[in-house]
């Protein structure tokens, strides 16, 4: 018997955890001799597809070079390459990059540099305002400023207190009056916001123009905009960025998942010139007081390089477009099934909700759909009752038409079994 203890998996129900030997583009080649299609990009990570030959060769030559040096004070030239290739790629305001390993991580050092700016500058400002079915990841901090519920309420008594915006309904007056409230009554410090996507939330969906306003109101009050683009960043909402969509730029934005095109564990948090210049002092008290042991390490920051220069020279975004019509005509036909609720896509990503008395991440729905999708080698994580699709762009159709045909099976099998 294994002695792993796997993350987000109950090992009480005793489900099966197949071991995945290899993998190539969309498929995941498993010891018992399966290929299993993996429609969810691998917890949202893949988005060229597994095993890229260009970033498997920059890791690989990496390797042989410098495996790992500590980042305090000094340099290597993979990370010197991220820093010019974000430069290149991310809006001109964000002029600075710092790196940490982890969407996790990406978050807690945004809230960091957010409340540093604020004490440097003498503001006393300390607040941070979140949206309503929020995740921004599992570390206390993170936890913090996301959703209060099932993943996090054991360890309530540890959590900070936040102030909280509705989740936008309709054209979002809700959320924008509040956040207008807040910002005026409480001077925050801080927005933190997952632009038009709220992945672990449950895959909501809001309209760029709200994002647009949001912005706008906290720069109206001098408050801080984090974008998470840990999930929505790399094209996955259809663009770059999602913010893009917004006519956004943040004044932090955290990238991680999809920048070493999901094969490396690495994540940067970037910020405008103010808040860099708010840390900038010969006062050694004004330093930016973070690191982890592996910042910037040279074999993943490889990765990051390949996946930026992939991004600028291969018809990346034509592939994403691709990918989303397909998305778009699946998600239009799974609607006309029975039972399927609001159905909807925003880039690559695609969403239905299906019908149950239990919705929410517990759904007794959730296990039977997986037990399906197991059965018909498809990498597919039902988060509750809301089924989605976020796979590599490098899905072609046929593997594709697999996919929905396993949602549809799947559906129509929970279907029977209620009856
Ligand atoms: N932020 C968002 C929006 C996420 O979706 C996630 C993970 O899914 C995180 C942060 C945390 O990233 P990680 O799991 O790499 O720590």
């Amino acid at each position: 018997m294994s002695a792993i203890w796997h993350p987000f998996t109950q090992h009480g129900l005793n489900e099966p955890i197949p071991q995945v030997d290899r993998a190539e583009g969309a498929a995941l080649y498993t010891q018992d001799g399966r290929r299993v299609i993996d429609g969810i990009s691998s917890w949202w990570v893949t988005t060229h597809g597994h095993n890229h030959p260009r970033i498997i060769a920059a890791i690989r030559d990496q390797a042989s070079r410098l495996d790992q040096v500590i980042f305090a004070g000094w340099t290597h030239a993979p990370a010197e390459a991220v820093a010019a290739g974000l430069r290149a790629l991310m809006p001109a305001e964000l002029t600075r990059v710092f790196f940490s390993d982890s969407g996790s991580t990406a978050v807690e050092v945004a809230l960091k540099m957010a409340l540093g700016f604020h004490a440097h500058t003498g503001t006393s400002r300390s607040g941070v305002v979140v949206m309503e079915h929020s995740y921004h990841g599992d570390t206390i901090g993170t936890m913090s400023v996301g959703e209060r519920g099932v993943f996090n309420a054991a360890y309530a008594p540890l959590l900070f207190d936040v102030d909280t915006v509705p989740f936008p309904l309709g054209d979002g007056d809700n959320t924008l009056t509040a956040l207008e409230t807040l910002c005026r009554d409480r001077r925050p410090a801080a927005l933190i916001v997952e632009p038009l996507v709220l992945g672990a939330g449950g895959m909501l969906f809001y309209p760029a123009q709200v994002l647009t306003r949001m912005a706008q109101i906290c720069r109206a009050h001098g408050v801080l905009l984090i974008a998470d683009e840990v999930m929505t960043g790399w094209g996955r909402t259809g663009t770059l960025l999602a913010c893009e969509q917004a006519g956004v730029v943040p004044d932090i934005l955290c990238l991680a998942k999809g920048l070493t095109g999901g094969s490396m564990p690495l994540a940067v948090t970037m910020a405008t010139e103010p808040i860099y210049a708010a840390h900038l002092s010969t006062d050694r008290a004004k330093t930016f007081f973070h690191s982890s042991s592996f910042t910037a390490n040279p074999i993943a920051c490889a990765a990051a390089a390949a996946n930026i220069a992939i991004w600028q020279d291969e018809p990346v975004r034509t592939r994403i477009a691709a990918l989303a019509a397909r998305q778009t005509a699946m998600v239009a036909r799974l609607a006309t099934l029975p039972g399927v609720t609001n159905p909807r896509t925003c880039g690559t990503i695609a969403a239905i909700d299906l019908a149950v008395p239990d919705n929410g991440y517990l759904s007794t729905l959730a296990p039977r759909l997986l037990a399906h999708f197991r059965e018909a080698d498809l990498l597919l994580r039902p988060l509750g009752n809301t089924v989605y699709v976020m796979p590599p762009y490098c899905l072609d159709e046929d593997d594709h038409a697999q996919v929905e045909a396993g949602i549809v099976a799947a559906i129509g099998a929970v279907d029977r079994g209620r009856q």
